[in-house]
């Protein structure tokens, strides 16, 4: 059974038993947001149950962080006034293998749940960085932010100064990158960015626990930056990667070294396409890669009160 890790007049984030997954609830005057209900059908209607019990006329969104079947599982165990999801996840070409993901996992440990398991159909659809939508006084800011998956993306609630990171800076997983480790370090770049505009100092990422002060989230994107560059460099130059200090600050490498294997492939491959180049000496590279954050901050300046 799920349990509440954390609960202000505000937010709540329910906790599966499963992978430490979060479900945020967020009550503001106007409107319920649930972001990826999750996992198991005793733990979704839990949540379903507690946002009946709060909702009070108000109008329930869900908010889908991205693709990956464990986030979106709970899916059709409410009944939605919105869904939000990136353009990427509306598109996704991928939907009968993420909904089969789900069809497998629940026959193999005899699950029935009783609501349908469908794929999430949008309604609002985020197509590009500062995507803004207002519901009464609350505004939410979107931004895409690829890497883990292609179709990721995060939310800003502007007046309970929180982020919602989909699966980045989680406490108890580095780096899962099933897409890009170059687009991952172009959204972790962007991050403070993002922070500049909108001004968050809570974090809550879909596994593990919140990070509550600026200094927690900043110092998780740190640890996932030094990941993915010391990986380059090993795989750049053939030193070994150290595996034990990665095990030393994450606890789960029965399962998780399997991620860890497919990261190394991945950038392999990435390597060897030329995406990326290690240089030994720091790096006007890493200087250059400033300049897509600029740009991206004089985009979002100028999407700035943009509703879609
Ligand atoms: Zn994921």
């Amino acid at each position: 059974m799920n349990k509440i890790i954390f609960r202000d007049p505000n937010i709540t984030i329910f906790q599966s038993a499963l992978f430490q997954t979060n479900t945020t609830v967020i009550t503001t005057e106007d409107v319920i947001l649930v972001v990826d209900p999750c996992w198991l059908p005793d733990e979704v209607l839990h949540i379903r149950h507690y946002v009946d019990s709060i909702r009070q006329g108000r109008s329930v969104f869900l908010i889908f962080t991205h693709s990956d079947y464990d986030h979106i599982i709970g899916y059709k165990a409410f009944e939605a006034d919105k869904v939000f999801v990136s353009k990427a996840m509306a598109e996704n070409p991928k939907k009968e293998e993420i909904l089969e993901q789900i069809l497998d996992f629940d026959e193999k440990y005899y699950i029935r749940r009783p609501y349908p398991i469908e794929y999430p159909n949008g309604d609002f659809t985020v197509f590009r960085d500062g995507v803004q939508y207002r519901q009464g006084q609350t505004k939410m800011t979107f931004y895409l932010t690829p890497g883990h998956t292609a179709d990721s993306m995060m939310i800003v609630i502007w007046q309970l100064g929180v982020c919602l990171a989909g699966d980045y800076l989680s406490n108890v997983e580095f780096p899962f990158i099933y897409h890009s480790s170059i687009d991952y370090v172009n959204t972790l770049e962007k991050l403070p960015v993002i922070h500049d505009r909108n001004w968050f100092t809570r974090m809550i990422p879909g596994h593990g626990d919140p990070a509550l002060t600026i200094n927690d989230w900043l110092r998780r994107r740190t640890e996932s930056l030094a990941y993915i560059f010391a990986l380059r460099e090993s795989i750049a130059t053939g030193i070994p990667f150290d595996e034990s200090s990665l095990w030393a600050r994450y606890h789960f490498p029965r399962l998780q070294q399997k991620y860890h294997l497919d990261n190394v492939a991945l950038m392999t491959r990435e390597f060897e396409a030329g995406l990326w180049e290690w240089d030994p000496e720091f790096s006007l590279q890493d200087i250059n890669n400033v300049h897509p954050v600029e740009q991206q901050t004089t985009a979002s300046k100028e999407e700035e009160t943009e509703n879609v």
